[in-house]
């Protein structure tokens, strides 16, 4: 049987109506609709891979592209100095939309938030 279409598939698909940021061929960004900060985007490909652990060599390119563009969008916004970049990867470490896609955060001070005070 078929998988059922993650939620970025349908934004990607324009099932559902989002406010994106920037799109190619290979990826969308948009706006987290619950933001954790007061900047908060996600870069999405296109393909549906489900996490990142199921990411192949295949995908090394994709890879690559999604985090060269989050330099890009960075730059467009003007946050290039200071932002977050995060992957949940699995339903343990907080993933809950199982289609690959990286978090941005940025424009919030990230001093009380050390790699690893998420975490304890
Ligand atoms: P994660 O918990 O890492 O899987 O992240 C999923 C993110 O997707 C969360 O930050 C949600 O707020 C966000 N999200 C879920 N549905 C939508 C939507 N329709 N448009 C934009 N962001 C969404």
């Amino acid at each position: 049987m078929a998988q059922a279409k993650s939620i970025f598939s349908k934004i990607i698909d324009n099932d559902i109506p989002t406010e994106k940021i920037y799109e190619d061929d290979l990826a969308i960004v948009i706006k987290d609709i619950q933001p954790q900060a007061p900047t908060h985007i996600l870069i999405i490909p296109k393909e549906p891979i489900a996490r990142l652990v199921d990411a192949t060599e295949d995908h090394a390119a994709l890879l690559g592209h999604l985090l060269l563009l989050a330099g890009k969008v960075t730059k467009m916004l003007g946050i290039d100095d200071a932002f977050r970049l995060v992957i949940n990867n699995g339903e343990a470490a907080g993933q809950t939309v199982f289609h690959l896609h990286l978090h941005i955060l940025a424009n919030k001070s990230f001093a009380e938030t050390g790699l690893g005070k998420e975490f304890s």
